[in-house]
């Protein structure tokens, strides 16, 4: 019964269902975590390509600017399209630079974002651990208790002849974890239902090292003065 117990209490620990839970919140709060690192390299990598476009932007520009200042073009026709195209580049640039912006913006957001989730990561282990910790403390304990009582019934069982010990451990098996009860006041108080007056009768008359049985339950009846016989 009390092994049962144990067994019992063991699987049933309130720390099972919580390290469960954290292990779910750890995993969950993780992938979030990578995907914050993967957006933020993402978006240097897009910080990168763009500052290139803007740099080949202004190179172009650069280059006109110098065509256009060493008088090398005279046509006004091809002056004209040399000017539009350095204005038209400026608004390109300025274009990519807006950019460039928007993705350092994204960038940092996501670097906030990691370093946020990383600490969660942090405090999340840092609670599956307690509650590790706290698990194992709590089933060592059990395991102790558990080893005392198998010490004990193990003395006790040195001393019960086999055949009824093996009877006593099967309808133990049977009889969710109780093989014998005590005869109260003619009432089995494995089963709790009374004995009628032919089965006290028979009770009455068997030897005292006799093992009697439930009619009911068939658990092993143990029998003490107050058992009304
Ligand atoms: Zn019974």
């Amino acid at each position: 019964m009390r092994l049962t117990q144990l067994a019992h209490r063991r699987a049933n620990l309130p720390e099972h269902a919580e390290i469960e839970s954290l292990t779910a919140d750890l995993a969950q709060v993780r992938d979030l975590l990578v995907a914050a690192r993967t957006e933020e390299s993402d978006t240097a990598r897009e910080q990168t390509k763009a500052e290139q476009d803007v740099d080949q932007v202004r190179k172009r520009a650069a280059r006109d600017q110098q065509r256009l200042d060493t008088g090398a073009v005279t046509s006004p026709r091809d002056l004209e399209n040399l000017q539009k195209e350095i204005a038209s580049l400026a608004r390109r640039q300025s274009d990519l630079e807006d950019v460039v912006l928007e993705i350092m913006e994204r960038r940092e957001s996501a670097q906030e974002r990691a370093a946020e989730l990383a600490r969660r990561v942090e405090s999340v282990q840092a609670r599956t651990d307690e509650a590790v910790a706290r698990r194992d403390a709590a089933l060592a304990g059990i395991d102790t208790e558990a080893a005392s009582v198998t010490r004990e019934r193990q003395a006790v069982a040195a001393t019960i002849p086999e055949a009824l010990l093996k009877l006593y451990d099967k309808l133990r098996g049977q009889q969710g974890g109780v093989g014998a009860a005590r005869l109260y006041q003619r009432r089995c108080e494995g089963c709790r239902l009374e004995l009628n007056i032919t089965e006290v009768n028979e009770i009455r008359q068997a030897p005292a090292d006799e093992v009697v049985r439930c009619e009911n339950c068939r658990r092993i009846l143990v029998r003490t003065p107050e058992s009304g016989l």
